[in-house]
């Protein structure tokens, strides 16, 4: 029987393997490990491809929202008690950075079709407190609409991305996420689509102001060695997952293609009344695919079935922050659409290695799915 895994990162990385190792290779030889060339290049080649003015390389995805958050809060434009819109439907690290920072989140629900921020709904949810909204491009899927961005720079709300997911999205007018709001906070966690070989992250900027405030909080909290004007944190990229990011930068774009084909033809192909599947977006490029879920009211059961024929799925996420244990003051908030898609997505394997053959086999095994 096939058997596909929900993800391999060996068959993700397989295409770079040696020029990975020819990398991490030069970086031992080199004798420099931590702020060096690899990272100033891998920063200047991304600040390229994202047309961005600033980017810092950190320690992982958490840290680069946790250090925005924490860079406004030094500057004065984010106080402690700040209340935060957050889609409540999120991976829990956008969460834990708000409330790390002394921040309050304003969990909402998300849009049941898109899976996105409700963007009626949040403009309902600004208060008085409210002083930033943080959106998130969930599953790859760029979430941004000019007119409600406009009326909230308006009331003066900054305006930060959880680009985790969807690095190489794009908005129709050209512009990639993590280049839209103020600032952006991009993993690459080695499932991510572009994935490191351990844990790395970025922040993305147009203000060199703020650019500079993350560096240097990163970095204990100065510029200069022994130097500090802030209290930091240790969150830097390292020269080696610094390399390994620049020899799969330039195979993105296509690896990001290829996810959007797979994509069209589970849409395309997939007609079980069970089964509910994403609509595709109106412009191909605005969605990256890091994951494609699709709903079914009889998860257990579905999951099963594709476990019995060989195809692992996976749930992003099962529960939500808000009924975490980390988080028990929130577990009384009432987040109807959140809990019903925790108990109904399960995403199916997607991956650039993945053949047209793979995913035909995949989609009849879906079709096949009975609920007795
Ligand atoms: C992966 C992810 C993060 C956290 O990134 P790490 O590098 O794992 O710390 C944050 N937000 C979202 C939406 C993510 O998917």
């Amino acid at each position: 029987m096939e058997h596909y895994e929900l993800l391999s990162l060996q068959r993700l990385n397989a295409p770079y393997a040696q020029d990975i190792k020819d990398a991490i290779s030069r970086v031992i030889d080199s004798g420099w490990y931590l702020r060096g060339q690899e990272t100033e290049r891998f920063e200047n080649e991304m600040s390229a491809y994202l047309q961005v003015g600033h980017v810092v390389g950190v320690a992982n995805g958490l840290d680069a929202l946790r250090l925005i958050f924490k860079a406004y809060i030094e500057m004065g434009q984010l106080q402690h008690g700040d209340e935060v819109i957050v889609p409540a439907n999120t991976f829990i690290a956008s969460v834990l950075a708000i409330t790390d920072c002394g921040l309050i989140p304003r969990l909402i629900d998300p849009d049941a079709t898109t899976h996105n921020l409700d963007f009626t709904l949040a403009e309902q949810s600004i208060t008085p407190h409210t002083r930033a909204i943080l959106l998130v491009h969930l599953y790859g899927q760029a979430c941004w609409d000019n007119d409600f961005i406009e009326r909230c720079r308006k009331r003066g709300l900054l305006i930060i991305e959880d680009n985790a997911q969807a690095l190489g999205a794009k908005i129709p007018d050209g512009r990639y996420t993590g280049t839209l709001g103020d600032a952006a906070a991009t993993s690459f966690y080695p499932g991510k689509n572009l994935g490191a070989m351990g844990d790395a992250g970025m922040v993305t900027t147009h203000n060199e102001q703020l650019a500079m405030m993350v560096r240097a909080l990163g970095n204990y909290g100065g510029h200069k060695r022994y130097v500090y004007n802030h209290q930091g944190l240790n969150s830097r990229i390292d020269e080696m997952q610094a390399a390994v990011l620049r020899v799969k930068l330039p195979g993105l774009h296509d690896a990001n293609e290829r996810r959007s084909e797979l994509a069209e033809l589970y849409t395309s192909g997939i007609n079980n009344p069970f089964i509910t599947t994403p609509t595709l977006p109106q412009e191909r490029q605005s969605h990256v695919w890091h994951q494609y879920v699709i709903r079914t009211p009889h998860r257990e059961a579905f999951m099963q079935y594709m476990s019995d024929n060989g195809i692992e799925t996976g749930i992003h996420y099962p529960i939500p922050p808000h009924k975490q244990g980390a988080y028990l003051s929130y577990c009384d908030t009432s987040l109807p659409i959140t809990e019903q898609l925790a108990r109904e997505v399960v995403s199916i394997p997607i991956a650039p290695y993945l053949s047209d053959d793979d995913v035909h086999y995949i989609i009849t095994v879906i079709n096949r799915f009975e609920y007795k």
